[in-house]
């Protein structure tokens, strides 16, 4: 029966001769797939050994080798560096916010909540300049960041949710509404409002993966490639921390686990993140009469402001990418490593695609992939180190990890050289969420949150004019806090977080 349904999805969506499902990335195909570096097969010594070579491992390497040149670092990757999520992502370098402002405030202060905020947005030139500097080609432009609404409970929403983040760190030149009564330049089928911010910037994930890998490596930094560790053993008594591979072991001062969705099986950290799939289409590139038709010139990311939100951008050589988040898979079914794509979440993209702009609707798909991100109970992330076991961490991003992670790198450079500034200070560091409830309840639950949301979505593309009940029953569910702020814009309600990839904790919810 499945597969009859999921030939029937397919069938729908126009795939060109060469389709590939999986394969990592459209990104690595289109860039090629790096040469691996030797395993580890010996134990060694090391000052600090980072597990995990996506963009928080390289850029904690990156930051602590060039402040300490000195530091004997190694890296240790059970694929290549840039196999996860930071070689698969929709390519969106945002200041999209990271975990429940409300969260923050009531923990700290307000003020903390927008100094991470302010971070988030001066990382975005941060990265860019680090890849200027370094010579990373990575396609990266910045164009800034749209949301489009398509329905009115979206556009009241979106500004609701632009009056409520002018208070929380976003002034009016960092996010403003679009005057929607003239045609906008980037035509959006059905779109009824739209709202910009500038701190965002277009860039192709596999390139900066793989260029930063470089660069760390030429600076000191020894990386290993295909060592899966095993377990990471925390400082006891007299012995330091310990990370045991598959083939050889090291010992160091201190151990960073930076493998955000995939668990290693520290101990005391085995549920504070959950692994979520979120996955990405990519078309054939479009022809230039399309595009002026599309009115898409410039590099801006672009988004919605579902529930289950998209995120989408102009790729360099004219394709449109978009992804979102996925819904779980089945019960007892191993997440694929790979990234194969189930066939409703490929027709799923392709139909948010041809809503958004229906003259790309038969546009040859090229290209389907999935990945893993990890997600907090709270949906908060956190970055810290513990002194006493000497292993640290940083993930749990969310869906808006691409900027978090530079700025993770940077935090555990300060803390792991017992420096106290202004990053060390944000209210993400030291932060603990409760652990997940076990399998199979959190996924049970995950699914049924996710199907709400969707309900929502659809509820409110047919005759609700306001957020749906169901999207306020769906926080409840997840254990968010439903609060009602007082945004100065004209609409009295808005979700915390419009563009993420559609999990991220609604701080606020209106019902029907
Ligand atoms: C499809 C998709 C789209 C996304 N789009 C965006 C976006 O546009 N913008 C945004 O901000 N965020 C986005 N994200 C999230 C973002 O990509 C991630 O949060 C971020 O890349 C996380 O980086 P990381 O280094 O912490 O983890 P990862 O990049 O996942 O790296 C972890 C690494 O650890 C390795 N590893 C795992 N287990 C072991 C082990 N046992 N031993 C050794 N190594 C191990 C993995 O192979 C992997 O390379 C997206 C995520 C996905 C999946």
């Amino acid at each position: 029966m499945r597969l009859f349904t999921n030939a029937a999805e397919m069938r729908s969506v126009p795939r060109s001769a060469e389709f590939r499902n999986g394969g990592v990335s459209f990104w690595y195909r289109e860039f090629g797939y790096p040469e691996r570096r030797a395993a580890l097969s010996e134990t060694r010594d090391y000052d600090v050994c980072i597990v995990g070579g996506g963009y928080t491992g390289l850029w904690i390497a990156y930051y602590l080798q060039h402040a300490d040149p000195g530091l004997r670092i190694a890296l240790l990757e059970r694929e290549f560096c840039g196999f996860g999520a930071s070689g698969r992502n929709a390519g969106w370098l945002s200041a999209q916010f990271v975990g429940s402002r409300e969260r923050y405030a009531r923990m700290y202060s307000k003020g903390a909540a927008i100094a991470l905020q302010r971070a988030l947005m001066s990382t975005v030139d941060e990265v860019i300049k680090v890849a200027g500097n370094e010579g990373i080609d990575a396609d990266i432009v910045k164009g800034g960041m749209r949301l489009v609404a398509t329905n009115t409970a979206q556009r009241n929403r979106l500004y609701a949710e632009v009056g409520y983040l002018q208070e929380w760190g976003f002034w009016p030149e960092d996010l403003h509404l679009l005057d929607h009564t003239y045609t906008p330049r980037l035509r959006v089928a059905g779109a009824v409002a739209a709202a910009r911010s500038p701190h965002a910037a277009r860039f192709q994930p596999a390139r900066l993966a793989v260029g930063l890998a470089t660069v760390v490596e030429d600076l000191g930094v020894h990386i290993f490639e295909g060592s899966t560790v095993t377990e990471i053993r925390p400082a006891d008594g007299g012995t330091r921390p310990s990370v045991v591979t598959d083939h050889g072991m090291v010992r160091a001062d201190h151990v960073i686990q930076a493998t955000e969705g995939y668990p290693v099986g520290a101990r005391g950290q085995g549920r504070e993140w959950r692994p979520a799939r979120s996955s990405m289409i990519v078309t054939e590139p479009l022809a230039n009469d399309l595009w002026d038709h599309i009115g898409w010139d410039g590099c801006d990311v672009l988004g919605d402001t579902a529930h289950a939100s998209v995120q989408a951008q102009r790729t360099a050589d004219g394709r449109i990418a978009i992804g979102g988040r996925d819904t779980p898979s089945r019960i007892g079914s191993a997440p694929e490593d790979r990234g194969a794509t189930e066939p409703r979440t490929i027709a799923d993209l392709w139909r948010a695609l041809a809503r958004m702009f229906p003259a790309a609707a038969e546009v040859p798909v090229a290209h389907a992939w999935s990945g893993v991100l990890g997600v907090a109970r709270d949906g908060c992330p956190s970055v810290d180190l513990d002194r006493d076991t000497g292993v640290g961490w940083a993930g749990g991003y969310a869906g808006n990890g691409v900027t978090a992670a530079n700025l993770a790198g940077r935090t555990l450079r300060d803390i792991l050289l017992g420096h106290d500034t202004e990053l060390t200070r944000l209210p993400w560091v030291g932060h603990r969420a409760r652990a997940w409830q076990p399998e199979p309840w959190r996924r049970v639950g995950t699914q049924i949150v996710n199907g709400l949301y969707r309900t929502a979505d659809r509820r409110e593309s047919g005759r609700v004019t306001r957020t749906s009940r169901f999207a306020g029953l769906a926080a409840r569910m997840a254990g968010w806090r439903i609060t009602e702020p007082q945004p100065r814009a004209r609409v009295p309600s808005g979700p915390d977080h419009p563009g993420s990839l559609g999990e991220a904790p609604p701080d606020t919810a209106q019902s029907e």
